[in-house]
């Protein structure tokens, strides 16, 4: 199947850290600069400013979150598996 070499910011983990752990890695890469809603315009416009601090650019509200995604349901998805992942690399 596909076995493609992905390149881009795992990059910067250097060789210590497993494919898996690298994979989820770039998972939270992309989802953490992701732009996301505001709740409060209801634009997309927040972005992180900060572990676990978002900032919306069209109407200037900050608040608190997860530190990778504003919604705390999904941050504990990756968490766990980012857990997961390392638990396995750690056998
Ligand atoms: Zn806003």
């Amino acid at each position: 199947m596909g076995r493609k070499k992905t390149v881009g910011s795992s990059g910067k983990f250097g060789p210590r850290y497993g494919m898996r752990v690298r994979r989820k890695w770039l998972e939270v890469d992309k989802v953490q600069r992701a732009v996301y809603q505001c709740p409060t315009c209801k634009k997309h416009g927040v972005t992180r400013a900060a572990s676990g601090i978002w900032e919306c650019g069209k109407c200037g509200a900050k608040f608190s979150g997860g530190a990778y995604i504003p919604v705390t349901s999904a941050v504990s998805m990756v968490e766990t598996a980012l857990k997961k992942s390392g638990e396995r690399e750690n056998v």
